[in-house]
């Protein structure tokens, strides 16, 4: 998510010390696929007693940069795969985040929650991978699976506070979630999503956040060939928004604010791409839309485009979870116009959002850095000069 907002900012120290307890028996007691069972027999690397040590890549600070710093992941449970990252997408959110610009961030803060690596080891309930295959991680790694949103496949909208990818209270751990820049992660088989092999996987990537960000709205207001969705920013969501919208084979229209975007929409399919200083396309596009959605990652005044609506339309905000501005009761209401927000998309979605691009080699325009590249990327972002996600390969650091 540009989009993963308060993420992590739930009640979180209550009980810490409970939780830490918790964890510290779950970790002196990992069922592991042992001697005699069908994993052993494929002769998996050793299982992990406890917790261990991982190389990460961490901001101890709204101010300060990236380093690499040792953080520690719970030993592989009977339900956990342990995953080898091999890439990592950098969100808007991750840098919100490491910035604390939504709230203050807890640190050290290691974003990331774009994830793809090989399963390296797994827990003997283990029935979705075996020892060798991808997997994803996206924005979350736990729910209570309990509610009735939980029970929807909206874990995501857990009652009782999703756990995030990083800066979410770590209900095994205690202390926080770490995300994906870092060499290896524990999760729940339930969160981690079959990656297909021999695809293009570093540009798959992004699409944990920034594919299934977009696509749930597109899923959930029934977009169908032929109706028109306005996407609002061409950035690492925005770009993804167009591949999605033109598979579908709806008619999609682009605006941004940066004039060398324009053609590239415009290749990845868009029927249209305008800026947001081109009024004579504001005024021709009175009532045009059947779907807008939103994925710029700050508020800015949004009646201009909730005016494009057709009746009974809907604007979809993804990416600015912050306050908003400047929406007009009046104009809404006469038009019976809806603005909605949303929230990345649960695991089943997450699931079928990879496989419907896999099956239509729908990937991300990325840029791959080395984990050293970080902060100059998170500058390039903020600069709008990425086309369209930077990916840290972590496998090329490994070798290094
Ligand atoms: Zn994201
Ligand atoms: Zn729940």
């Amino acid at each position: 998510m540009s989009d993963d907002s308060k993420m992590g900012q739930g009640p979180a120290t209550i009980g810490r010390r409970k939780i830490m307890l918790a964890g510290a028996s779950l970790a002196a007691a990992p069922l592991f696929a042992g001697a005699g069972s069908a994993a052993a027999a494929t002769a998996e690397p050793p299982p992990l007693k406890g917790p261990f040590a991982v190389r990460a890549y961490a901001t101890k600070g709204a101010k300060s940069g990236f380093a690499p710093m040792q953080i520690q992941r719970r030993a592989v449970g009977p339900k956990d795969v342990l995953i080898d990252i091999e890439y990592a997408g950098v969100c808007h959110s991750d840098i919100h985040t490491a910035r604390s610009e939504w709230s203050e961030t807890p640190y050290p803060c290691v974003p990331g929650h774009e994830i793809v690596g090989k399963v390296a080891a797994i827990g003997n309930q283990v029935t979705k991978f075996k020892v060798g295959d991808y997997a994803g991680v996206g924005c979350m790694v736990d729910s209570c699976g309990e509610c009735e949103n939980c029970l929807a496949d909206r874990e995501q909208n857990c009652q009782k506070g999703t756990t995030f990818t990083y800066a979410s209270p770590d209900k095994v751990m205690g202390g926080m979630t770490y995300g994906g820049y870092c060499e290896r992660i524990v999760v729940k088989e339930h969160f981690a999503i079959r990656m297909p092999a021999g695809a293009n996987l570093a540009a798959m990537t992004p699409l944990l956040c920034a594919g299934v960000t977009t696509f749930s709205p597109m899923q959930h207001w029934q977009l169908k060939p032929g109706q028109r969705v306005g996407v609002i920013g061409m950035g690492g969501l925005g770009h993804v928004a167009v591949k999605l919208g033109v598979a579908r084979r709806a008619q999609v229209t682009v605006f941004t604010t940066t004039s060398n975007k324009l053609e590239d929409a415009k290749r990845m399919g868009a029927h249209e791409a305008l800026l947001w200083s081109d009024k004579a396309a504001f005024a021709r596009l009175a009532n045009h839309f059947d779907l807008i959605i939103s994925t710029v990652p700050e508020s800015y005044p949004m009646q201009q485009f909730v005016d494009l609506l057709k009746l009974d339309a809907t604007f979809v905000n993804v990416g600015a979870l912050g306050k908003l501005e400047d929406l007009d009761g009046m104009l809404m209401a006469f038009g019976r116009k809806s603005f909605a927000g949303s929230l990345i998309g649960g695991i089943a979605e997450t699931q079928e959002v990879i496989d419907y691009c896999a099956a239509r080699n729908i990937t991300a325009d990325i840029e791959m850095i080395m984990p050293e590249q970080i902060d100059m990327a998170y500058a390039r972002v903020i600069d709008k000069d990425v086309r369209y996600r930077f990916v840290i390969d972590f496998t090329s650091a490994r070798k290094a």
